[in-house]
């Protein structure tokens, strides 16, 4: 009686569109969460209030998942950024985009994504279970035939599996999909933390702990090789470094400390003055406030808990002479202050990471359908896929654009 429904697995961004969607054209659609609740991650994203898309263009928007970004063109040529704002503006859901083209609620409240989803699913008739986590998907000559769910197996003609990444698990996301598509014979490619807090041994680092820094311009260094930098915030934790630029520096960390490369950060504190410029500045405050002791002149140039930090790390006496500053220490405090150099050891584990990289292997994924190359009737959706992007709203698009053209497909 239930062979020609179609079963939804994951209520996350890519399952819920997905099954509205399906439902929406006319699928019989039952959907499956394993948590008491649909959308956690969601409910959690953009610090609370949920950076649901970016306004970049398509091929920029592309980019920004790497060389994996070319698969979603089809996709995103169905469901894109505008589809989208206008999906849930026409839900009186109004939109507003800040800066960097991150577009977020007005109303500043993440589960207001959640509940329009929730409400359009029931509009459109999809039955949601929750507490149901499925643990095998059944396949009989290749075509899908049904789940097994809580230990019960429930017959269907359609599996969309949408069951995200092992990032964040708290949220339901405990990585079972890849489980359940390798069982089916799709390749994973292997998963690694991405858009991580890095760890560092260096003592300085943890005196630091719960500084922020602003315009940073941060370069880093594989085995001493400059491969990138980014400018902007980051913090200093107990463990190591957080913030965007770190998050953002982090994929590419991550993989270099896997390939047993040696990693460094070069913090450059003064980015907007270059070490001429910077020396000059050093020489006006000297011959200005000389007699003032070295502490009190560096804390106009930094943080108060970066100056003994700076001190000892350039060796510089803290009752040093000021009036008569000697020219290598004050070339040493250069320096330090455009490349402070910080090892980075590890990375924080799945429980911190936003995303999770590498997932189902895209050259298995038909990318006008989502639909499976090995397992006829099974479409696979979001973030479990070998797709991952910077943060700024591009992760959460690529899960509904997955979602909405797997639930297309279906019917
Ligand atoms: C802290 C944080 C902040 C983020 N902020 C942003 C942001 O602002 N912008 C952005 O673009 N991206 C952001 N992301 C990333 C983004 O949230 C994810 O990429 C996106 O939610 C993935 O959607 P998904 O539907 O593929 O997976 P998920 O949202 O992880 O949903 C998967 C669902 O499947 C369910 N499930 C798992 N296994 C089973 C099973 N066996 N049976 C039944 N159900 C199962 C889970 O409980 C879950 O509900 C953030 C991530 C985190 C962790």
């Amino acid at each position: 009686m239930s062979l020609g429904r179609t079963i939804v697995i994951g209520g996350g961004a890519a399952g819920l569109m997905a099954a509205g969607r399906a439902a929406q054209r006319g699928a019989r659609v039952l959907l499956l969460e394993k948590m008491s609740r649909t959308g956690r991650k969601i409910g959690i994203s953009g610090k609370g209030r949920c950076n649901l898309t970016n306004t970049a263009a398509l091929d920029d928007f592309m980019r920004r998942f790497g060389k994996n970004g070319r698969f979603l063109r089809q996709c995103f040529q169905q469901f894109f950024t505008e589809d989208l704002i206008r999906f849930f503006e026409s839900r009186n859901l109004p939109l507003v985009t800040e800066r960097g083209g991150r577009v977020f609620p007005a109303s500043g409240r993440a589960l207001d994504v959640v509940h329009v989803l929730n409400n359009w699913l029931q509009a459109e008739g999809v039955e949601v279970k929750k507490t149901s986590a499925v643990s095998a998907i059944l396949v009989t000559q290749g075509q899908v035939t049904g789940v097994v769910c809580n230990g019960e197996k429930l017959a269907c003609a359609k599996v969309i599996l949408a069951t995200g990444g092992k990032s964040y698990p708290r949220t339901g996301s405990t990585g079972d999909g890849y489980r359940l598509a390798e069982n089916l014979g799709h390749t994973i490619v292997p998963l690694r933390p991405a858009l991580v807090p890095l760890v560092s041994r260096d003592p300085r680092v943890h005196r630091m702990a719960g500084l922020e820094l602003r315009n940073v311009q941060v370069r880093l260094y594989l085995d001493g090789k400059r491969k990138g930098q980014e400018f902007g915030e980051l913090s200093f934790t107990g463990f190591g470094l957080t913030g965007p630029v770190i998050l953002t520096l982090s994929s590419s960390i991550v993989d270099g400390l896997n390939n047993g490369r040696q990693v460094s950060l070069s913090l450059d504190l003064k980015p907007a003055l270059d070490d001429k410029k910077l020396d000059n500045r050093l020489i006006r405050e000297f011959t200005g406030r000389g007699g003032e002791p070295i502490g009190s002149i560096l804390r106009g140039l930094l943080p108060q808990q970066m100056v003994p930090i700076c001190l000892e790390s350039c060796d510089i006496p803290g009752d040093v002479d000021t009036k008569n500053f000697p020219g290598k220490m004050r070339r040493r405090l250069v320096q330090w202050l455009k490349d402070l150099r910080i090892d980075i050891s590890g990375y924080r584990s799945f429980d911190e990471a936003i995303i999770t990289a590498g997932g189902v292997s895209l050259k298995e994924i038909d990318p006008l359908t989502m639909e499976s190359k090995i397992v006829k009737g099974l479409y696979l959706a979001g973030e479990l896929l070998d797709l991952q992007a910077d943060t700024g709203g591009y992760n959460l698009q690529a899960a509904f654009s997955t979602g909405w053209l797997a639930g297309s497909s279906v019917s």
